[in-house]
């Protein structure tokens, strides 16, 4: 009964707690993150290349990778988690992710969801649009203790058309995307994000879609100011159209149609590259079917069995009526997956988001299963990590900030229990996170 609650208490208030020094009990919490930390005889899970790891020591100095190697000498007040016989890997990314709880229950607290992701292994978010003052209120909530978050990216709201879907900037011209732009440049917006979408994969009265020119403007304008260009376009000719307005990653999938060897090739030309948020399609195409994949995945009993049963109210099937389709993109669901398999094999670069906060894509456990259902569609363990770590970095250009396990990298690190290249399932077994200096234990959060 006590365990009950406590482990509710913490799923709910990411009651996270730093682990004390593993070696050095007596320090302080303060002293604790800040002394180097050394993690001793994992075996590197390279993502880059093939191979089983072998077992290297790591140390962290000042949140930065210091070395990796088969040796190393311990400094006398390091912390040292003794990881032989584990694995060690990137701290995982989540590259869409709109911080909310998923659940149908109003109150997100955006900074709490965030602390919420680290014991899940996720030490970068991505989120692309936050809208109007929440964004600079989580801006200043995370700049208080940003150490206590994961690397976190945010756009200033995101562009869509009048009468268009989702909320945000309206622009009527070309000029006034670039004004726009120049001004959530102004704010601090680490990106642009675009709605390019009739919604005619969900609904049978679809929305109006951006002027195809203002679109270009936008992106062009955001590269212009050194800034990325990413668009929400899951139907193929409009995704078409973006990609050769030179957008730099598609946000979802594409569910419409067959991708086309001519899109993969003007994908490859560009550049750009593809995100599938499986797990948003799959939700979004029945939520009880949906609920039941989530329990059977719940290998730690993380999930409310009262925020799952609230998925199975036949009230909730069925779409709504703005989205009255659901049962199309339900249909749509091999076309999706097979998009993600033929762009992959065709060398585009894939990265992983989930869209977290649309209902039924829960925070962390939507990224876990992400990964195992990139697997299930046909990519390889190897490229399913890859697209959560190094590629996921470099989406944003930060591929020498963090991403993987390197000498000058950032410290953004998960240790697990078992192998996730021999199953990728093995990625809900995590050992330890470490992020900004603190050591993560998920079981307490469990
Ligand atoms: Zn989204």
């Amino acid at each position: 009964m006590q365990r009950m609650s406590l482990k509710r208490a913490s799923f709910h208030f990411a009651a996270l707690s730093i682990l004390a020094a593993v070696t050095a009990a007596e320090t302080t919490p303060q002293d604790s993150t800040e002394a180097p930390l050394v993690i001793l005889g994992a075996r590197l899970v390279d993502t880059s290349v093939a191979g089983s790891g072998e077992p290297v020591t790591v140390l962290v100095q000042d949140q930065i990778i210091h070395a990796v190697a088969g040796e190393v000498e311990i400094p006398s007040d390091a912390r040292v988690i003794d990881a032989r016989g584990k694995y060690l890997l990137p701290g995982l990314a989540d590259m869409h992710n709109h911080l909310r709880s998923g659940t149908f229950l109003p109150g997100d607290k955006p900074a709490e969801i965030l602390q919420q992701m680290l014991p899940w292994g996720i030490t970068t978010v991505f989120d692309p649009a936050v809208h109007g003052a929440a964004y600079q209120l989580l801006r200043d909530e995370i700049g208080k203790d940003p150490d206590a978050y994961p690397r976190v990216f945010l756009t200033a709201g995101l562009f869509t058309a009048p009468k268009g879907w989702g909320r945000g900037h309206q622009p009527l011209s070309a000029a006034e995307g670039r004004t726009v732009v120049q001004s959530m440049q102004a704010s601090g917006s680490d990106a642009v994000k675009l709605m390019y979408d009739d919604m005619s994969w969900a609904t049978t009265r679809p929305f109006a879609v951006l002027d195809r020119a203002v679109m270009a403007a936008i992106i062009d304008e955001a590269h212009r100011l050194g800034m990325k260009a990413f668009v929400h376009a899951p139907v193929l000719e409009l995704a078409a159209e973006a990609v050769e307005a030179n957008v730099d990653c598609l946000l979802h999938g594409i569910i419409s149609d067959p991708v086309s060897p001519e899109f993969i090739e003007s994908m490859l030309e560009h550049g750009t590259c593809y995100m599938s948020t499986l797990t948003m399609f799959h939700t979004n195409a029945g939520y009880a079917a949906w609920a039941d994949r989530l329990e059977e995945f719940d290998k730690y009993e993380q999930l409310d069995p009262a925020i799952l049963d609230a998925f199975r109210l036949p009230a909730v099937q069925g779409g709504t009526a703005r989205l009255d389709n659901t049962a199309y993109a339900a249909r749509q669901l091999p076309v999706l997956r097979e998009n993600l398999l033929r762009v992959a094999n065709a060398g585009v670069p894939i990265v992983i988001g989930t869209d977290t906060g649309i209902p039924g894509v829960l925070p962390g456990i939507a990224l876990q299963l992400e990964l195992v259902m990139h697997v299930d569609a046909g990519l390889s363990p190897r490229q399913a990590l890859n697209a959560a770590t190094r590629n996921a970095a470099a989406m944003l250009d930060q591929a020498s900030v963090f991403g993987s396990i390197e000498p000058g990298l950032a410290a953004d690190i998960l240790i697990l229990d078992a192998n996730p290249l021999e199953d990728i399932r093995n990625i809900r077994d995590i050992y330890r996170v470490i992020h900004a200096g603190r050591v993560y234990d998920p079981e307490l959060a469990r």
